[in-house]
């Protein structure tokens, strides 16, 4: 029998037979007195192979090294003391691919940041990573399901664009056919374009900004997870948003994956209960002023109108220890396109998810959509309307009230995984300073 997917944990119903796998050498631990151990990785798991005898001789010489790839023959025995109860006993191998046997060389676990991320091609086979991978496949996976199960079409907007969603700070440019074009920092734009044709809407997309901060949060690229909703109410974007979380999060817990990958990342995670927390931003200024939470190194306090930057919500969110939904920011320090409160036009219909650990991991609205109330925003944001051309015009084509949100991938694994550092969910973090591998 050749064994598809070690990750089984019916590896005892494999006891007494003989087996094929093929894989690399993830340990290797010479007992001496003849016998070999190795620890064999295949991509969906880990099994304990022995080689004894003859197989063990000159096993250096025979190129069996950390992360050599091998197929192994052998019967499955229990062994209470191997990992996962069971073990190979090999009776022939052959090498597929030799390894230089460095690996244990390049980097360990006091090495610094810079030598991990330049060899991440490498740190990504260890177990703690490969997790990490593994899971992300399972989250996005599962908030597919989310959007599915709730009837919402998927599209793949473009990532080369003409268009700011985000201000001007964090854009990066490039020469388009000698045009000038931009990555995209969101694709709600375009997702609102969709709406009269497929509804309800969503994707999954890269989105990029120059981010001159060094935070734990934030990177150049990031994973973003977009959603459009048209003939909502503000109060129905919240509950979307908690209902996207808690379902998704429902779904992960649900997955087969599950105990086995996450046995050394969280495997307390737990749906959070609804309705979440909200607060006003006006509030939250208070909270930060009462609780000696300070805007800046320089100790100075809050006012209404200032940002609540990284380390203060960061602060602020661990103390409330609960995902709290942080709602109707002012104007001023709003994006262009968001509609105004009905009983305070100075404050927007705005709402910015915060988690423990990370902060805000969600950034959302109700959209303008009054076509003279959006050429407003156009100039109370110095911003040109002729490249929007195609964003206004859904405002003279049959317009509709309408809202959506971003959350970020990497901040959502961030906080489930509870990983301290967003560059440790992704498969090669891009940040300042760093664009390889
Ligand atoms: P922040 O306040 O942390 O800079 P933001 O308010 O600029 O975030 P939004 O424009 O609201 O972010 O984007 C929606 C979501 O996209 C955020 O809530 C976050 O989860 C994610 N996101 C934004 N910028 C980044 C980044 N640089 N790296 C990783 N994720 C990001
Ligand atoms: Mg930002
Ligand atoms: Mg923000
Ligand atoms: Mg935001």
């Amino acid at each position: 029998t050749e064994i598809q997917n070690l990750i089984s944990e019916k590896k005892k119903e494999w006891v007494g037979k003989r087996i094929k796998v093929r894989g690399w050498v993830h340990r290797l631990r010479d007992q001496g007195a003849g016998l070999l151990f190795l620890i064999l990785r295949d991509g969906t798991g880990y099994i304990q192979v022995v080689l004894a005898g003859k197989l063990a001789e000159n096993y250096d010489a025979l190129m069996i090294k950390t992360e050599t790839t091998i197929k192994i023959y052998g019967k499955i025995a229990e062994d209470q003391r191997a990992p996962s109860g069971v073990e190979l006993q090999a009776d022939y191998f052959k090498i597929i691919g030799t390894s230089s046997g460095e690996y244990e060389s390049i980097f360990n676990e006091k090495s610094n940041v810079d030598v991990m991320l330049d060899n991440k091609h490498l740190v990504l086979r260890g177990s703690r990573t490969s997790a990490i991978l593994k899971m992300r496949s399972v989250a996005t996976q599962s908030f597919r399901e989310h959007y599915f199960h709730r009837g919402y079409f998927e599209v793949t907007p473009p990532t080369l664009v003409q268009t700011q969603v985000e201000g001007g700070s964090t854009l990066f440019k490039l020469d388009y056919y000698g045009e000038d074009a931009f990555l995209t920092q969101s694709s709600q734009l375009y997702l609102e374009t969709v709406i009269p044709s497929l509804g309800n809407v969503f994707c999954i997309m890269p989105s990029y900004r120059a981010e001159k901060q060094k935070t734990r949060r934030h990177l150049s690229e990031f994973t973003h997870i977009e959603a459009e909703c048209p003939f909502i109410k503000f109060e129905d974007l919240l509950n979307i948003i908690e209902d996207l979380v808690c379902d998704t999060i429902q779904r992960i817990l649900d997955s087969p994956f599950f105990p086995t990958l996450m046995k050394e990342l969280n495997p307390d995670l737990k749906v959070p209960k609804r309705p979440f927390k909200r607060l006003d931003y006006k509030d939250a200024i208070k909270f930060c002023n009462d609780h000696g939470i300070k805007k800046d190194d320089e100790g100075n306090t809050f006012e209404i109108g200032d940002d609540i930057t990284e380390k203060p919500e960061r602060e602020m969110t661990d103390m409330i220890n609960e995902p709290i939904l942080l709602i109707k920011f002012p104007a001023k320090m709003k994006a262009f396109y968001m509609s105004r409160c009905k009983d305070d036009s100075t404050l927007t219909e705005s709402v910015d998810l915060l988690v423990p650990g990370v902060g805000e991991i969600v950034g959302g609205s109700m959209r303008i959509h009054d076509y003279k109330e959006l050429q407003d925003a156009y100039s109370a944001n110095d911003l040109d309307s002729t490249p929007y051309y195609w964003y206004t015009d859904q405002r003279k084509f049959g317009t509709s009230p309408h809202g959506g949100y971003g959350l970020g991938l990497d901040r959502f694994l961030q906080w489930i995984l509870k990983v301290d550092h967003i560059r440790d969910v992704v498969l090669y973090p891009r940040m300042m300073g760093r664009c390889k591998p």
